[in-house]
């Protein structure tokens, strides 16, 4: 979970940088990064916390230049520490590497243990580090071919920047797993995770970036390379990116992520049919599937739950206790709305159910009569090795239990998961080519189970 965005051959490149990753900001909250080119130096500046509180103006003056990458992460290897914030820069041979990733190797332990028995010293625990090690390795065949002999090392989910002397490079795992789009601007060149971040600006489309692909972006114009001519890959697109992670005005894998969000609650109302006083969504993550079952079922919608949108990181606060507190900050119930009345709730996924259930208990305190609780995506069974920050199976409340488990533990009188044929038909032409790993465990690549518990101890 990460968002990244690079600029080529715009004057005030960093200022642009800002404000695609303030359009990114849903995709990391921990820490925020701008490296930026002006012909002649390598500037950077990051830090822990939300884009907002990483830059202001004074620091954006300081970072003149007409090529930038920038970084949002949320951490999914590699702990939160300043260390660990991307973009992160290299220097030697008095050149500069930067990089800028998104997604999840899963063989990156192994790789890191060869290239230290090699004399290779690590400055982070990021998988990140593993790719520039690699690349700059294989920099005296060019940098096309580094980059090609890396990709044919590493596996799993990159999406992935460079800055690299007076080019630009976007590079993208042959899985697809992540999303990456390229645009044109004033001349120039973007590339980012969402295209929300264009819309923003004013960037035109052009096309994603494709599984498998390097794009070079330097004086020359963008010019295109595949990194396996003959080797087959299975696409995977994560379809959690559809269900929760991307925000609903982009385009990720060209579709539009509200029309899906929207397909997955007509579905739900195809496969549950039911019969209440009103839909209403957890707010923001079950809005768009819950005008979906509405749209479908002919109920009236309602927004009964009203969101604090100056709350923040919910999620990945530590203690269980703090968490249950910021839950009842972020959402509470209207009791007009809700007293005496039977209600549909829909929400997007469930995770560790601890939040969910806090929420759902406020329902019921604010007097509605009956809760039927419905999920846009079927039960998280299995953790994501690709770059969503799924826990471990055992926190993972489907993993363990059945759904009458489940609803029974949510106390609601009715539980119920969308089929993953459901899923998939939301996805209409997509449904071979998503990733479904975190609900069936069928991995697309085969993960090095090591490498998560050894790196992350290093
Ligand atoms: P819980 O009831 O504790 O399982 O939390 C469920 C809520 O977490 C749902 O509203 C989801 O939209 C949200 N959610 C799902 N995946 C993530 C994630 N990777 N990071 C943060 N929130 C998530």
């Amino acid at each position: 979970m990460c968002g990244v965005f690079g600029i080529y051959g715009v004057e005030e490149a960093a200022n642009y940088t800002y404000f695609g990753l303030y359009a990114l900001q849903h995709r990391g909250q921990e820490s925020a990064g701008i490296v930026v080119y002006d012909g002649k130096k390598v500037k950077e500046w990051k830090g822990l916390g939300l884009v907002s509180e990483v830059f202001n103006e004074e620091i954006l003056k300081n970072l003149s230049g007409y090529i930038s990458i920038g970084h949002v992460r949320y951490s999914t290897t590699g702990s939160t520490i300043l260390q660990n914030v991307q973009p992160f820069c290299v220097n030697f041979a008095k050149k500069t590497l930067a990089i800028a990733h998104n997604g999840n190797l899963v063989n990156a332990y192994q790789i890191r243990c060869e290239l230290e028995e090699d004399g290779h010293i690590f400055q982070t625990t990021m998988d990140s580090e593993v790719i520039v090690h690699l690349i700059v390795k294989n920099l005296k065949k060019g940098l096309v071919n580094a980059i090609i002999e890396t990709m044919k090392r590493i596996r799993g989910a990159y999406s992935i920047l460079l800055l690299y002397e007076d080019t630009l490079v976007a590079f993208r795992d042959p899985w697809g797993f992540r999303p990456l789009s390229f645009g044109m601007f004033n001349g120039g060149y973007v590339i980012a995770s969402e295209t929300c971040a264009f819309d923003l600006i004013g960037v035109q489309y052009l096309r994603d970036i494709e599984p498998g692909e390097i794009l070079i972006i330097d004086k020359e114009g963008p010019k295109s390379y595949k990194a396996f001519k003959k080797e087959k890959f299975n696409l995977s697109h994560c379809v959690f990116e559809f269900i929760y992670f991307a925000r609903p005005d982009s385009y990720i894998f060209n579709k539009n992520v509200y029309l899906i969000r929207k397909n997955l609650g007509k579905n739900l109302y195809k496969e549950c049919p039911l019969q209440a006083d009103f839909v209403m969504p957890f707010p923001d993550s079950g809005n768009y599937a819950a005008i979906g079952y509405s749209q479908a079922s002919g109920l009236p919608i309602e927004f009964a739950m009203i969101r604090n949108h100056y709350i923040g990181r919910t999620f990945i606060q530590p203690s269980e206790k703090i968490r249950n507190i910021s839950v009842k900050m972020k959402l509470n119930p209207v009791k007009d709305i809700l007293r005496g009345k039977e209600v549909i709730v829909i929400d997007d996924s469930l995770v560790r159910g601890t939040t969910s259930r806090n929420r759902l208990k406020s329902i019921k305190e604010a007097g509605a009569k009956k809760i039927h609780f419905l999920l846009s995506c079927p039960p998280l069974r299995f953790p994501c090795f690709f770059g969503i920050d799924f826990p471990s199976s055992a926190e993972l409340i489907a993993h363990k239990h059945s759904v009458e488990e489940i609803r029974k533990f949510l106390d609601i009188d009715t539980l119920y998961y969308l089929s993953i044929e459901g899923l998939l038909s939301a996805v209409e032409e997509l449904r071979d080519k998503v990733c479904l790993a975190c609900f069936t465990g069928e991995y697309p690549i085969e993960v090095d189970f090591s490498f998560r518990k050894d790196i992350a101890e290093i």
